[in-house]
């Protein structure tokens, strides 16, 4: 049986000792609060984690590897959860585990503005009060999503951008990396091919996670290197609250990825989220709001989601996007449109 929300469980358990009364069982009051609380812990849904490694084309030769990135990220942000982390550190160390693969545009491996340097953007947000924390356009540092998660918890604000977000990184004795630690050959390959801001399917390889634990608790974090060849400052989607991310308490969580002055148009992330607030199924709200802005602006973006009962989805319109999620025990992984691959988290053949 699938995991049920909290207050879902406990009704399931009140049912039942309804249903007892009702066949002349009658319980104690105190064998009446064991039932509904032993169904509120037994049917309670399990944590659940979604990542995703960027909407776009990929190439034949590039597939694995992408699948192997998604695949390390979700294992090691749902392994934070049943270590007793909350969502917020899953997410954190889904984006970090996935910063660190070179093979993603995001902290090393971020493709390069005109100007051939990385500047980075990055965002996370915990649903239970809509604390929010991101920075845009910052240089050496390794993990920008750990500095977006400072913004919130040690800030005032919501997002710090540049040489602000430097000396803030300074002050919070986040280690200064070379800038050249960044740059991998794909991404100087990447800027000198393109005289221009290239489009989307370019741009491949923005990260992200989003996450609900067993309280119906979310969170989610993007992070990203942006559009090759952007120009000096540009600022994407990914730390625009309700753009690159958004988490709700009252409806779930989402990390987009695609052409951000599109996602930007649309307030892709929230719009999602809308649809959950109508009634929607995940899938069904991803799918409207991807067709929304199709219709609307002719732009194609992918998204993970997942709401406060623990339904998910991976949706892009996209020719591929790399995600990977673990529900009940299971890995859940893809890359092109309807592939989907399910395995045993005890058995994965990373
Ligand atoms: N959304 C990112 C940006 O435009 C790029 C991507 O997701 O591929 O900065």
């Amino acid at each position: 049986m699938p995991g049920k929300s909290p207050i879902t469980a406990f009704k399931l358990g009140f049912i039942f000792v309804l249903y007892c009364h009702t066949k002349g069982v009658l319980l104690s009051g105190f064998s009446q609060v064991l039932v509904i609380a032993a169904c509120g812990c037994l049917l309670r849904m399990k944590p659940v984690i979604v990542v995703q490694g960027g909407a776009g084309r990929i190439m034949p030769e590039r597939k694995k590897a992408y699948l192997l990135g998604v695949k390390q990220a979700a294992l090691s942000g749902s392994k934070k959860l049943q270590q007793g982390g909350s969502v917020v550190d899953a997410v954190e160390e889904a984006v970090v585990v996935m910063e660190n693969d070179p093979i993603f545009n995001a902290g090393c491996g971020s493709v390069l503005n005109e100007h051939g340097e990385v500047e980075m953007d990055a965002i996370i947000m915990d649903g239970k009060y809509l604390e929010t924390g991101a920075v845009s356009a910052v240089r050496n540092i390794a993990n920008p999503v750990k500095l977006a998660r400072l913004v919130m918890e040690k800030t005032g604000h919501v997002l710090l951008t540049d040489r602000g977000a430097s000396q803030f990184a300074k002050a919070m004795n986040i280690p200064e990396v070379p800038g050249e630690s960044l740059i991998t050959e794909k991404a100087i390959l990447r800027w000198k091919k393109n005289k221009k801001p290239v489009d989307c399917e370019q741009a491949l390889g923005t990260v992200g996670a989003v996450a609900v634990d067993s309280e119906g608790n979310v969170a989610c974090a993007t992070s990203s290197g942006g559009k090759t060849n952007k120009m000096l400052g540009r600022v994407g989607d990914t730390p625009c609250i309700g753009s690159g991310g958004y988490a709700d308490n009252f409806s779930g969580a989402v990390s987009t990825t695609g052409n951000g002055e599109t996602i930007m148009k649309v307030t892709l992330a929230r719009l999602v989220l809308f649809h959950i607030e109508q009634g929607k199924s995940p899938r069904e709200a991803a799918e409207t709001a991807l067709k929304y802005m199709l219709d609307r602006i002719q732009s194609k973006a992918g998204l993970i989601v997942v709401n406060n009962s623990g339904d998910y989805a991976a949706v892009f319109t996209t020719d591929h996007m790399s995600w990977a999620a673990v529900k009940d025990d299971q890995l859940h992984y893809g890359l092109s449109q309807g592939e989907l691959h399910t395995c045993s988290i005890s058995d994965v053949p990373l």
